[in-house]
């Protein structure tokens, strides 16, 4: 039986009966887009995330573009970001007009290292834009810290990390806005695509709800302003309700299982060579990808291929070494401990319905393939 790197229908068959309910409930509403699902969706994220306020939007990457845009960042300004991510995460930057400045990364959080964004900061920076990647969050007291300091607004990209804490506090409630994506196979996944904008200013949100709607808001057919078509549906919304009652759920089982990969792992005797992902004290994660570190990378991945172990390379490249931003740089970005990530990350089997006989499988293939 071949393992796979998420399974995305153990959910449906856990969940059947209410998310059938949920979907005829809509079906039969006649209600498709930015409806009451929508709006009770909105505050039941809020709520769970610690925010006052929340707006659906129809991706994470239009979460991103549009929170940069309602915070007033457009051409000429340029936002600190990560050089290690998914690569949605400088693209919404570049779709909002801005300019991505990349600072490397902390070895063993793999997240944006706060210390070498100083020296990156110019007159132009009006944000940065930290990832919560893999689940783990980043070191938000100390980017808070410099966003205060030097007036900056701070979006963070939580689309893998929804539920995970910093310091007893969910992520995506610390900067100016927080932005998920509801992408089937992150942690709260819907059966398309979605996504949200969690903030705790008022005025931001509206911002946001205008510009998804083609910059039109109270008055129809009046627009002040150019936005786009960024909206969540009805179906989308019922089905991600249902599941964000599971979500905690889920998460804690992400955790169980990480443990009993470091556990299996050192059973094998593989501490020495495999680097299992590590835990920041006063950080909470949601393993939204459980990734080690290994030598020769490529060849581990295709002997556990040949063994029907779906494994990931996450991610194979920097952001700046993406072929399409070259001619966006002025000159070559040096991230060492980004590029170090980038040959060695890789990501194992990692869902909810795993088990501690599929985790054991999984580490005795590794086991086979670091000896060979
Ligand atoms: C998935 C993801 C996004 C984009 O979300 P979509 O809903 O797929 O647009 C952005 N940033 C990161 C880090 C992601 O993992």
């Amino acid at each position: 039986m071949n393992i796979p790197l998420v399974d995305l229908t153990a959910q449906y068959h856990t969940l059947k009966p209410e998310l059938d309910e949920a979907i005829q409930r809509v079906l039969t509403s006649g209600r498709f887009i930015l409806g009451p699902e929508v709006e009770a969706l909105e505050r039941e994220a809020a709520a769970y995330c610690g925010t006052s306020s929340a707006v659906g939007v129809a991706s994470g990457t239009d979460a991103l573009e549009l929170a940069l845009r309602a915070c007033g960042i457009g051409p000429g300004d340029e936002v600190v970001t990560t050089a290690f991510s998914f690569f949605a995460t400088v693209e919404a930057i570049i779709a909002a007009g801005a300019s991505p400045v990349f600072v490397d990364i902390e070895p063993l959080t793999y997240t944006l290292d706060p210390a070498q964004v100083e020296a990156k900061l110019s007159p132009r920076t009006k944000a940065i834009l930290p990832v919560h990647l893999y689940g783990h969050p980043c070191d938000m007291g100390a980017i808070m810290r410099l966003a205060q300091a030097h007036h900056l607004s701070v979006i963070e990209d939580c689309a893998q990390a929804i539920g995970a804490q910093y310091q007893g506090r969910r992520v995506g409630s610390f900067g100016t806005a927080g932005c998920f994506s509801f992408y089937p196979t992150k942690n709260l996944g819907a059966y398309g695509d979605g996504g949200m904008v969690m903030t705790n200013d008022a005025r931001l949100a509206e911002q946001i709800r205008t510009l998804r709607a083609h910059g039109s808001n109270a008055r129809r057919y009046h627009h002040d302003r150019l936005g786009t078509n960024s909206r969540l549906d009805e179906l989308q919304a019922a089905i991600l309700r249902v599941k964000l009652r599971s979500l905690d759920h889920w998460n804690a089982a992400r955790r169980r299982h990480a443990l009993c990969y470091a556990q299996t792992l050192r059973r094998y005797g593989l501490d020495g060579k495999v680097r299992p992902p590590h835990e920041q004290p006063g950080c909470m994660a949601v393993y939204h990808l459980y990734t080690v570190r290994v030598k020769q990378r490529d060849r581990v991945q295709q002997v556990l291929e040949a063994q029907g172990i779906e494994s990931q390379a996450a991610y194979p490249s920097t952001l700046p070494a993406q072929p399409a931003l070259k001619p966006l740089l002025a000159a070559p970005v040096a991230v060492p401990q980004a590029e170090a990530a980038a040959r060695d990350v890789l990501s194992l089997p990692m869902y909810p319905e795993l088990t501690a006989e599929l985790i054991d499988r999984v580490v005795a293939q590794l086991a086979r393939a670091l000896a060979s």
